[in-house]
C-alpha cells in the first residue's frame, strides 16, 4: 500500500507516512504479509524490522494509554495484530496465580476461533506441567520447530500441545519486578512456519508492555483493596470504641465477619489467653457459610502443645503460614490443627503488648488456595487486632469494676450489718445504762433523803431536846448526806446529759426572771455572808428561748461558786446583755480570783483550783461540768475571765426566741418579795412509799405537824384504802411495786 499524498510505501501498522507526515487513512494501511511478500528480498528484512518495531512502539504506547478497564480489550487487540502480522496460530498468556503454584489462562487469541481447548481461567498446576513451571522460574524462552524438540521430561506438557495440533511453538516467561509472573505462548500450526529472532523481540516487548498494564491494573487494584479495606479498620475501630459495652462481644464478632468476607476467607476466630497464660481460649468466630465449624467456642487450646505458634508470636508480628509446608516437621500438633480444619492459607494476629500477649486473631483459608501475605493487609489486620484488643480491655475493665462494686457492697453490706449488730449492743448497752441511771438515782437518792429527814427532824426537836454533843452529830449528819446529795444529783445529772437522757422543756422566758429566781433563792445566804447581789440588765432583751429548770440550776451553781469565793464586803453582780443572736449572761463576783493556768481546766470534771481549800468549802467539781453541759444542750457557749485577787465573771450564752417580742418587766416580781404559801390544812392523809424507812419518816413528819395519817406500800393498796378512809389528802410515790402512782392517781380519779 501506498501512501495516497507522496505515493511512497507503507510499512505495516504504521499510522502516519514516514515521507510526507499525513496520517494515513485505514485503507493505506498494508497489512504485514502484503508488503513482505510485495517488497523485494534484502530491503523485505529491514523494512519488516521497521515495521515490527514501529507495531512494538504502537503497541507499547497503546497499553500506556490503555485505562485500566479496558486492558483486556487491549491485549486481545494487541494479540490479534501480532499473530496476523507474525502470521501465528495463536498467542494466550498464563500468569501465575496468588500461591505461585499455577499457571492461569488470562488472555488469548486465537486465528481459528473453533479450536479452542482450555477455557479463560483454566490453571496448569506445578503437578501437571512441572517442566513448564521450572521453565517459567528460570526465565530462559524455549521455542520449538516441532514436538521433537520439546525435551523428554516434559512428557505430560507435550502432550497437552500434541491436542491442540501444535506444530512450532514459542514459550516466553515473563517477570514482573525480578519475580516469575507468566509465560506468553505462541503456537504455530503450520509445518514449514519458523520465528525468527526479530520475532522473539516484538513477542518479549508485547509481553512486557501487557505485564506492565497488568501489574498497573493490579496496583491500581490493590490501592482500591487498601482503601477499603482501610475504610473498613477506621469503621470497625471506630464501633467497637463507642459500641455499649453489654455488647461488645457481639461487635466483635460483627468485625471478624466483615473482616472475613472482606478478605475473601472461610474463618476468622479469636482465641483469648486464660488467666493463667497457660491455655488459648476459643471465645469469639465467625465461618463463613461454605465452611464448617470445627472446634466449638470455649475450646481451649493448651500452649504447651503448640510452641512453635507461642515462639513465632513472641515478637508481636502477624505471621503466615501459606501452605502445611511452612510448618516444619518437629511442629507435630501444629501441623495436625492446620490439616485439621483443612487450612490452606492461615495468618495469626497477635493481641495486645508484645511483651503481654492477651490473645490471638487466627485468620483461615480452607480448601482452596489463597494468599494472605501483604504487607498493608498485615497492617491493617494489626489495626483490627488492636481495636478488638482495646474493646475487650474496655469490657475487661468494666468487669474489673463491676466485680470491684459487687465486693465493696458485699463488704459494705457485711459491715453495715456488723454496725447494726453493735448498734443494738450499744442500745442494750445504753439501755441498761438508762435504768442502771434511774435505779441508782431512786435507789441511792431516797435513803439519803430518809437520813437527811431524819436528822432534820431531831435537829427540829419533835421528840424532845439534844444535848450539844447529840446537836453537833445531827448537825454534822445533815451536812454530810446534804454534800452526798448534792454530789449525786451532779453526777447523776452529768451522766443523763451524756447519755442523750436529758431533754429540755424549752420556753419563751424574759431574761429578768431567769435571773431573779436564784438570787432569791440564795439571798439569805448572801446577806448572812455580808456579800451584797445585785441585777443588772439591758432594759429591752427580747424574751428567750430556754428551759427556765435548767438555766435556773446553771445560775445557781455560778451564783453560789460566786458567794463562796467572795469574801465578806464582796460584790456578786449578774448581768444580762445582747451579743449577736445571743443574749450574753454573767455573774461576777469581787473574790480572790482563779489563776491563768486554773481557767483553762476548771470546766473539767472534779477539776478544782485548790483541792483542800476547795473540799472544805463543800465543793467537789462538778458544778461547771454540769454547767457547761447544760449551756451547750442549749446551744450556747460558757467560759470567764478572771484575776487573781480581784474577781471572776462567768458568762455564758442563750439563744433568743425567734421573732420573739422585746420583754416587759411589768410581770416581773419582786426578788424576795414571795412569801411562802400556807400548806393546805388536811386531817387524813395517806401516804403510798415502797421504801419503809422514808414511809416511817413522812409519817413521822405528818404526825409531828398533827396529822392523821396511814401508810401503803405500792399503788393497788393505796387505791383500796383510799376508797375505804376517804383521806383528804395523798402523797403518792411514783415508782412502786404492783401498781405505781401514776397508775393508781388515774384509777382514783376515775
Ligand atoms: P465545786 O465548786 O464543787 O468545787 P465547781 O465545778 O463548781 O466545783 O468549781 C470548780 C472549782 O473552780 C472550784 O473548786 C474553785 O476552785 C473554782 N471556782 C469556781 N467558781 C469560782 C469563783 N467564782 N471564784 C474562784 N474560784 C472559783
Amino acid at each position: 500500500m501506498a501512501c495516497v499524498d507522496c505515493e511512497s510505501a507503507q510499512a505495516v501498522g504504521a499510522r502516519f507516512c514516514p515521507l510526507c507526515g499525513e496520517q494515513l487513512r485505514p485503507e493505506e494501511v498494508a497489512p504485514v504479509s502484503r508488503i513482505l511478500r510485495d517488497d523485494r528480498p534484502g530491503e523485505e528484512a529491514l523494512a519488516r524490522r521497521l515495521a515490527l518495531e514501529r507495531l512494538a512502539a504502537e503497541l507499547s504506547s497503546r497499553f500506556v494509554d490503555c485505562p485500566a478497564a479496558g486492558i483486556d480489550a487491549c491485549i486481545e487487540a494487541a494479540f490479534a495484530e501480532v499473530a496476523s502480522f507474525l502470521e501465528l496460530d495463536a498467542i494466550a498468556l498464563r500468569r501465575l496465580n496468588e500461591a505461585g503454584d499455577s499457571m492461569i489462562l488470562t488472555h488469548r487469541w486465537a486465528a481459528d476461533p473453533t479450536i479452542r481447548h482450555f477455557p479463560i481461567g483454566h490453571g496448569l498446576s506445578v503437578s501437571e506441567t512441572p517442566w513448564l513451571h521450572q521453565l517459567v522460574q528460570s526465565g530462559r524462552a524455549f521455542r520449538a520447530q516441532d514436538l521433537d524438540d520439546i525435551p523428554p521430561e516434559a512428557k505430560q506438557e507435550r502432550n497437552l500441545f500434541q491436542r491442540e495440533g501444535t506444530t512450532g511453538m514459542m514459550l516466553l516467561p515473563l517477570s514482573y519486578k525480578g519475580r516469575p509472573a507468566g509465560y506468553l505462548f505462541v503456537q504455530i500450526r503450520q509445518e514449514n512456519r519458523q520465528l525468527s529472532s526479530d520475532d522473539d523481540t516484538l513477542l518479549r516487548f508485547l509481553g512486557s508492555s501487557i505485564f506492565s498494564a497488568l501489574e498497573i491494573r493490579r496496583a491500581e487494584e490493590d490501592l482500591e483493596h487498601r482503601i477499603s479495606f482501610e475504610r473498613l479498620a477506621a469503621e470497625l475501630s471506630a464501633e467497637l470504641i463507642n459500641c455499649p459495652i453489654a455488647r461488645i462481644d457481639e461487635y466483635i464478632e460483627g468485625a471478624l465477619r466483615q473482616v472475613g468476607n472482606f478478605l475473601d476467607l472461610d474463618s476468622v476466630a479469636l482465641r483469648l489467653l486464660d488467666q493463667t497464660g497457660a491455655r488459648a481460649i476459643l471465645t469469639h468466630r465467625w465461618v463463613s457459610a461454605a465452611a464448617e465449624v470445627n472446634f466449638p467456642i470455649g475450646h481451649a487450646l493448651s500452649m504447651s502443645e503448640v510452641p512453635w505458634f507461642v515462639q513465632r508470636l513472641k515478637d508481636g508480628q502477624t505471621f503466615h503460614v501459606q501452605s502445611i509446608a511452612d510448618i516444619p516437621p518437629e511442629a507435630k500438633r501444629e501441623r495436625e490443627l492446620f490439616r485439621f480444619e483443612r487450612t490452606t492459607a492461615s495468618a495469626l494476629v497477635p493481641l495486645g503488648p508484645a511483651e503481654n500477649p492477651i490473645g490471638v486473631l487466627y485468620l483461615q483459608a480452607r480448601k482452596r488456595k489463597k494468599r494472605l501475605s501483604s504487607a498493608a493487609d498485615d497492617a491493617l489486620l494489626r489495626f483490627v487486632g488492636s481495636s478488638i484488643f482495646r474493646g475487650l480491655e474496655r469490657k475487661r475493665a468494666e468487669e474489673v469494676l463491676a466485680q470491684t462494686i459487687h465486693e465493696r457492697t458485699r463488704e459494705l453490706a457485711a459491715s453495715l450489718e456488723r454496725m447494726e449488730n453493735l448498734n443494738s449492743v450499744l442500745t442494750q448497752a445504753s439501755t441498761a445504762r438508762d435504768r442502771f441511771l434511774s435505779t441508782m438515782s431512786h435507789e441511792l437518792r431516797t435513803p439519803t433523803s430518809a437520813v437527811l429527814g431524819y436528822a432534820d427532824m431531831l435537829a427540829g426537836r419533835y421528840y424532845g431536846g439534844l444535848n450539844d454533843k447529840q446537836e453537833e452529830y445531827v448537825a454534822a449528819i445533815a451536812t454530810s448526806g446534804s454534800r452526798l446529795l448534792e454530789l449525786l444529783d451532779n453526777l447523776l445529772e452529768v451522766s443523763k446529759i451524756d447519755a442523750g437522757a436529758v431533754k429540755l422543756r424549752q420556753e419563751s422566758i424574759a431574761v429578768q426572771d431567769l435571773l431573779e429566781a436564784p438570787v432569791a433563792t440564795l439571798r439569805s445566804r448572801a446577806e448572812e455572808q455580808g456579800v451584797a447581789v445585785s441585777i443588772e440588765s439591758t432594759p429591752d432583751l427580747p424574751m428567750l428561748m430556754c428551759d427556765p429548770a435548767r438555766v435556773d440550776q446553771i445560775l445557781l451553781n455560778l451564783l453560789a461558786n460566786a458567794l463562796k469565793y467572795t469574801p465578806e464586803g464582796g460584790r456578786v453582780t449578774l448581768r444580762a446583755r445582747r451579743e449577736d443572736a445571743h443574749a450574753r449572761i454573767e455573774v461576777s463576783d469581787t473574790g480572790i480570783g482563779i489563776t491563768p493556768e486554773h481557767q483553762a481546766t476548771i470546766f473539767a470534771e472534779f477539776e478544782q483550783a485548790d483541792r483542800k481549800r476547795d473540799e472544805a468549802l463543800g465543793g467537789i467539781g462538778m458544778g461547771l461540768p454540769l454547767c457547761r453541759r447544760l449551756v451547750r444542750l442549749h446551744g450556747g457557749q460558757i467560759g470567764l475571765e478572771s484575776t487573781t485577787g480581784k474577781g471572776s465573771t462567768f458568762w455564758f450564752t442563750l439563744p433568743f426566741a425567734e421573732d420573739a417580742p422585746v420583754a416587759t418587766a411589768s410581770a416581773q416580781p419582786t426578788v424576795g418579795a414571795e412569801s411562802p404559801s400556807p400548806i393546805p390544812t388536811a386531817e387524813l392523809v395517806l401516804v403510798a412509799e415502797d421504801n419503809p424507812m422514808n414511809l416511817r419518816l413522812i409519817l413521822d413528819m405528818l404526825e409531828a405537824l398533827g396529822f392523821r395519817a396511814r401508810g401503803v406500800p405500792n399503788g393497788v393498796a393505796a387505791l383500796e384504802t383510799a376508797q375505804e378512809m376517804r383521806p383528804d389528802l395523798i402523797l403518792m410515790d411514783v415508782r412502786m411495786p404492783v401498781m405505781d402512782g401514776l397508775e393508781a392517781t388515774r384509777r382514783i380519779h376515775a
